[in-house]
């Protein structure tokens, strides 16, 4: 018997079992995560031999030790205009100091030297607001893909004696024992705890809500984002970039007064392929180290879906697009903006010909075909609003790469201790639909154990 369950090892889970290794020592903490231990999480695609996704028993970009955020881009966001609502739950000034409480244990694990990026007293605001923009408030630590793994690796290894790990190991069942405590049951056997938190992610958004439907928590699921990963040269985003290096920028749409957003922005990254359910979608990265840096800045441009009734299956929607992005590319498409303006799709010729080099081989097509009118026209209209403030976005040769698809699980109903109705479970992280970020997530994390030990 344990003292306290965590399901799922990505930054929800990993920062309760550190918080409660911590400030209560004695409890006795498993950590069980479906997918691999840090070191052997290794993606077969190579682009070269293994060009798609071949579908692994558990996927090592988004499961494992680190969870969805091993390989992400270590973009540590502390405020509470974007990257979840967790502020509603614990309050506003709680939920800023958790996610600064996480920096110091970054800082700490490997992360000091990397810098923090704000937007306080930014000229950017007044530029932004000057072209119909807003910019939102923020500070940023970013850790680089290459520094964030070296911080979970010294997590993992501060951890690794004092907590219980378990990997490779998917919790098929989770049920409450008439003593009111929970047995997680997987393949070959059980565990027991007095308490748990589900920290599943993204990932196990389907398993979260059979677990919901089994307990009877209610839930609710009405958003999606949809929009394209925009690349072009570094230097035409640099005067922004240079100085908040992530900026969340808003534009409202004259046309359809819909809301489009900048988001995971990799100032010299990268765009990479992204698997969610066998679906290839798009996403972004980038690196501290100088060498692995590129010519080119990479971002998402992205419009939020609402869906009331009788369609409450906004996750499906969103899959449906991509997957039409897939069917019709193979993967993931790629246009020039200017191919896009002209009404015609790209070719191998125009994309070879193109003076913004692509660094993610994906097929040259036409997003029109894909994306819904209305979001496409949002889209394009940003794009000339943000040409305002960095000149050259709107170029002919900007790529536009789609699908990129975010997903959000479905709310559980939990309360200002993020403990189910029943007591001692706990559901925390981008599993609960309440946060959708690593320092949200983490915090959540933190808050839990803490409510746990008796310590918040
Ligand atoms: C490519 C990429 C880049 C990103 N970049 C950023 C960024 O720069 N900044 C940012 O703020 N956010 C970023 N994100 C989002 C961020 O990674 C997530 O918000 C964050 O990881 C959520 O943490 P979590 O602990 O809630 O869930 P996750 O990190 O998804 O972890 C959940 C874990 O639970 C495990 N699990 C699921 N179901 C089960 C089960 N039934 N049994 C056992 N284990 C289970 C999974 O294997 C997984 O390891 C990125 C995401 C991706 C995919």
């Amino acid at each position: 018997m344990y003292d306290v369950l965590i399901i799922g090892a990505g930054p929800g889970g990993i920062y309760s079992a550190y918080e409660l290794m911590k400030l209560a020592p004695d409890l006795r903490v498993l950590v069980v995560d479906a997918g691999h231990a840090l070191e052997k999480r290794h993606c077969p695609i190579d682009g070269v031999k293994v060009k798609s996704c071949v579908n692994c028993a558990s996927c090592s970009i988004m499961q494992g030790f680190g969870g969805a955020g091993a390989f992400s881009d270590g973009k540590y966001n502390i405020t509470n205009d974007f990257g979840g609502t967790l502020y509603e739950y614990i309050g506003r000034e709680k939920a800023l100091e958790l996610m600064r409480y996480v920096d110091e244990i970054n800082m700490a694990h490997g992360g000091a030297g990397t810098k923090m990026y704000t937007t306080a007293g930014s000229h950017l605001k007044k530029v932004c607001m000057q072209n119909h923009l807003q910019l939102l408030n923020a500070s940023v630590r970013h850790l680089g893909t290459d520094i964030n793994y070296v911080v979970l690796k010294n997590l993992y290894g501060e951890m690794k004696d004092r907590v219980d790990f378990r990997f490779d190991t998917k919790i098929q069942k989770l049920a409450r024992t008439p003593e009111g405590c929970y047995r997680a049951e997987f393949e070959g056997g059980s565990e027991e705890a007095r308490q748990c938190i589900i920290s599943v992610g993204r990932s196990g958004s389907s398993w979260m809500q059979r677990v919901c439907t089994e307990l009877q928590i209610p839930t609710k699921s009405n958003r999606v984002d949809l929009g394209v990963r925009v690349e072009l040269p570094a230097e035409i985003f640099s005067s922004i970039t240079d100085e908040l290096y992530e900026s969340k920028i808003v534009y409202r749409t004259r046309k359809f007064e819909d809301n489009v957003r900048t988001f995971c922005m990799n100032p010299r990254g990268i765009v990479v392929n992204e698997n969610t359910n066998g679906i290839i979608t798009v996403n972004g990265h980038s690196f501290e180290d100088e060498s692995r840096k590129t010519e080119n800045t990479n971002f998402a441009l992205l419009v939020s879906k609402h869906f009331s009734e009788p369609f409450n299956d906004s996750n499906s929607y969103g899959e449906s697009i991509a997957r039409l992005s897939n069917m019709l590319g193979g993967g993931v498409i790629v246009q020039r903006f200017g191919d896009l303006e002209r009404g015609r799709r790209s070719t191998v010729k125009r994309i070879q010909e193109c003076t913004v080099h692509p660094t993610l081989r994906a097929t040259p097509g036409d997003l029109s075909l894909v994306l819904p009118k209305r979001i496409l026209d949002g889209i394009i209209e940003m794009i000339y609003a943000l040409d305002r403030i960095a000149p050259g976005t709107a170029n002919d040769d900007t790529l536009l790469y789609g699908v990129e698809v975010k997903f959000y699980n479905m709310e559980v109903e939990i309360s200002e201790r993020l403990e189910t109705k029943y007591p001692g479970l706990f559901v925390i992280g981008d599993g609960s639909g309440v946060t959708h970020s690593l320092s949200h997530a983490s915090a959540s994390g933190v808050f839990v154990a803490r409510e746990i030990a008796g310590k918040n």
